[in-house]
């Protein structure tokens, strides 16, 4: 997700997550209060109404009681001031995490086949590549036109890659057969799941793009124990370097590199000094403490295991911050890849998109004396075109640079 593309968005108060990090993120003493455990995450809990304590003496007796009994660690992870920047490399712990809630999605299994049927990879056989570390690669995707042409896409970048798992996350109300074939296909072990976005944000603008799809991807893998390996979010219309695979591999807790193509600069990614991310470019940066593009980063997985609460809220733009900070991420942890993060080697490209095609053949040709019945289902079940009896243009169908009637070419 393109956080660029958004403004700056009042804190939404309708849904839970949301308004943990807006209490954390606006009311950072606050937080030190809530963050006992009784009082952690609950609309209108211990935590809000000390906040809301009128008494201007007793907050300050607060503040100076924070200052005086927690540790710098503390300090720093809820950003209470101090030396920040140094101490906050220190930590390694903070408390961010602490505010969120375990995901509870609706996720469905589609279909799942976990073994590679792939004899080759880069012209060796799989067997070579057996000791690598697992990727999971992550994409939400969801129904329109281009659906299918970008997951065929995908695949062929994904092919190549050895040690690879598939989470192709849906954001739809039910399983779609002819995605389940098409990655059957490719051979790349795969889980096909469905999580659709709730039904509250659909007509939000922004909307939040393949949030719930990344939330049951990021379930699937706690709930089947999958501390092994590395997350990476790969949106589904993006353009993907071979080398990033490499790159990315050996993340020891959380790898950072440019994309490309994002927003008004072409580009968001670290600034690496002397070998260490030292901050960031990206033309929003909105109070984000992390502003990164869903593709820009890599998670180990065996790091995010130690963080109950990792979580991605409903939140347009702030994803990527949110997610990072619900696995404690600190500065110094942060490993530059792509050559010091000096090298693209993944774009955000996007893809024109168009409303489904509409094309009018009465239903009397649509068998089997012809093609056109067998292709025209399948673009039907693929989301592409339709076919109508009666609305519109008939159906331009030609011989020698002229158009024949239906009848002619088709009876
Ligand atoms: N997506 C989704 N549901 C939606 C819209 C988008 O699952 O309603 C997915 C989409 O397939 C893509 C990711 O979320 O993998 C980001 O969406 P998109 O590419 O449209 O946003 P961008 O990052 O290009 O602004
Ligand atoms: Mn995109």
């Amino acid at each position: 997700m393109s956080s660029a593309h958004y403004q700056a968005l009042e804190p939404q108060t309708s849904d839970e997550d949301n308004e943990d990090i807006e209490r954390r993120s606006h009311h950072p003493r606050c937080t030190a209060t809530a963050s006992a455990p009784s009082s952690m995450v609950r609309k209108g809990g211990v935590g809000r109404r000390r906040c809301l304590l009128p008494l201007v003496g007793g907050a300050l007796c607060f503040i100076a009681f924070c200052y005086l009994t927690l540790s710098g660690e503390t300090r720093s992870a809820l950003g209470l001031g101090g030396s920040t920047e140094d101490s906050e490399e220190e930590s390694h712990h903070g408390l961010d995490s602490i505010h969120f809630r375990p995901l509870n999605e609706s996720l469905h299994i589609c279909s799942e086949n976990l073994e590679d049927h792939r004899q080759f990879l880069q012209d060796k056989p799989r067997s070579d590549y057996g000791q690598l570390p697992v990727i999971y690669f992550v994409t939400p995707t969801y129904p329109r036109r281009e659906q299918i042409p970008e997951l065929t896409r995908l695949a062929h970048t994904l092919l190549h890659i050895p040690r690879l798992h598939w989470l192709v996350a849906d954001d739809q109300e039910k399983c779609n057969n002819f995605i389940d074939t098409l990655l059957n296909r490719f051979g790349i072990p795969f889980t096909h799941l469905m999580s659709p976005m709730p039904s509250k944000f659909r007509n939000e603008k922004p909307a939040p793009r393949g949030v719930a799809n990344r939330r049951a991807a990021l379930q699937y893998l706690r709930q089947h124990n999958l501390t092994n390996g590395v997350l990476y979010f790969g949106d589904d219309d993006n353009t993907y370097d071979l080398q990033l695979f490499s790159e990315i591999r050996n993340t020891q807790r959380v790898s950072m590199f440019p994309v490309g193509l994002i927003a008004d600069y072409g580009v968001s990614g670290p600034v690496v000094r002397k070998g260490k991310v030292v901050a960031f470019l990206d033309s929003w940066v909105a109070g984000r403490r992390w502003p990164v593009d869903m593709a820009g980063f890599a998670v180990n997985l065996e790091y995010m295991a130690q963080y109950p609460y990792v979580n991605m809220p409903y939140k347009p733009g702030y994803e990527e911050d949110l997610f990072l900070r619900s696995i404690g991420l600190k500065m110094d942890m942060i490993e530059p890849r792509g050559n010091n993060c000096t090298d693209i080697l993944v774009w955000h490209t996007q893809t024109k998109s168009k409303k489904l095609g509409m094309i009018r053949l009465e239903s009397k040709y649509l068998d089997d004396r012809s093609n056109l019945g067998a292709l025209l289902l399948n673009l039907k079940l693929m989301g592409v075109a339709s076919t109508t009896e009666n609305e519109g243009r008939n159906a331009l169908i030609s011989k020698n640079g002229k158009e024949k009637p239906h009848s002619i070419i088709l009876s």
